[in-house]
């Protein structure tokens, strides 16, 4: 074999679904697209979406926002984070997070990292204590869901408050309990590379009224909030309305359209992501030179992507590495590249932060650590030709 080359492209996503695109149509042969722009007792789809995935997450409440990112943002803004407060959250995580902590105002204090690629759950109760943060907003990075007990125990016993970025963990859950319900507010991401896919798009979840109250009226709901299908009651808003700006990052109709009906499929979905990554993992945990991350015992993932440690101790040699899997067609990405590019970037590359860490451990995991998503456009024979591509370019790397 030594030379077969595979040739689909590694971001190409499934067309949406027929019943997506009709949906689509609809609305715009309706025009409403503003999602408060209604016909005489008609219910938006922006409202219909959000009491769908509200009944999906089992989360009392649910606003469809702009982005991910801008969940993660307002999310903070609602729980009352003053201008300078630390917040702790994973140095293993996307741009985003970090992003939204600074947008909000905050100073965003990294947590060190395992090897399995869960947050350090020591150095998070040291920086708890060090810190005096009130917020942990904690990425279920690339999918992989921290032991969430131990979660919930050092946030009590700290006094922090449990933000989840499930951007990777939509559809997840943590024992019997969904991804998402551990804190008090949950993010997710309807970005074209997540779990759903309307371009871009978010949610934000809780239970907590008051908190969605601010939500709704950050998202900019010019008041209208009474149009909302999955919201507190009223007298909540007038407590709030009027010491909560207007930060505008509403979902339209046309997305929600769209998500609507994916929503249907995304169980489905998650089943053949993780069919695919265990054709990978399969084939590649006892493969020489790969290392393949250990899952936790009560972790139901949702493997939408792919990650493995090669066992080298030299950046060159990831580098030559991920240059014959190019050769033959494999994309892998590399978290330990000292220049962020392509949706991956340590965690030192974020210097608008002050004063930051050393974080000795992440740095030793993210080294050799590479990635690669796993879109359904791949098939189970696709994912085995991958993993024995890897695997040859592995060894070849090793021994030679
Ligand atoms: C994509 C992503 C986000 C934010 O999503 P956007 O919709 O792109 O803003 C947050 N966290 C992680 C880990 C992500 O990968």
């Amino acid at each position: 074999m030594g030379s077969r080359r595979f040739r689909k492209p590694f971001t190409q996503q499934e067309p949406l679904s027929p019943e997506a695109i009709e949906n689509a149509v609809n609305v715009m042969q309706g025009g409403r697209l503003h999602r408060y722009n209604v016909a005489e007792g008609e219910t938006s789809q922006a409202s219909l979406l959000e009491q769908e995935f509200a009944d999906y997450q089992d989360a009392k409440y649910c606003l469809a926002c702009t982005s991910g990112g801008y969940a993660l943002h307002i999310s903070l803004r609602c729980v009352g984070l003053k201008a300078g407060e630390p917040v702790l959250t994973n140095a293993f995580t996307l741009a985003p997070v970090p992003g939204a902590i600074h947008n909000a105002g905050g100073k965003p204090v990294l947590i060190d990292t395992e090897a399995d690629l869960t947050i350090d759950l020591k150095d998070l109760e040291s920086k708890a204590k060090s810190s005096g943060a009130r917020f942990l907003m904690l990425s279920h990075m690339r999918g992989h869901i921290a032991d969430m007990n131990a979660i919930t125990s050092i946030c009590e016993q700290h006094g922090l408050m449990l933000i989840e970025d499930c951007a990777h963990t939509m559809g997840a859950s943590w024992k019997s309990t969904k991804s998402g319900n551990f804190g008090k507010i949950a993010c997710f991401s309807t970005q074209t590379y997540k779990h759903l896919n309307s371009g871009e798009g978010g949610f934000l979840t809780t239970d907590d009224a008051e908190i969605m109250a601010r939500a709704v009226i950050h998202s900019g709901s010019y008041m209208l909030y009474e149009k909302h299908l999955c919201r507190p009651s009223n007298d909540v808003f007038d407590s709030v309305k009027l010491h909560t700006p207007n930060y505008s990052g509403r979902m339209d109709n046309l997305r929600a359209a769209i998500l609507r009906a994916q929503l249907k499929q995304l169980d489905a979905n998650c089943k053949r992501w993780n069919d695919r990554y265990h054709v990978l993992a399969d084939k590649l945990k006892n493969a020489s030179g790969i290392t393949v991350p250990v899952r936790l015992e009560h972790e139901h993932f949702v493997a939408s992507s792919f990650q493995f440690f090669l066992d080298v101790d030299d950046d060159v040699e990831v580098v030559e590495f991920i240059n014959e899997c190019a050769k033959r067609g494999v994309e892998i990405k590399w978290f330990g590249s000292d220049q962020p590019k392509g949706f991956t970037s340590r965690y030192d590359s974020w210097q608008y932060i002050q004063s930051q860490p050393d974080l000795p451990k992440t740095k030793q995991v993210l080294k050799t650590l590479c990635d690669m998503r796993i879109p359904l456009t791949f098939s189970l024979e696709d994912c085995a030709a991958i993993a024995d591509i890897i695997e040859d370019c592995a060894k070849q790397i090793i021994y030679s």
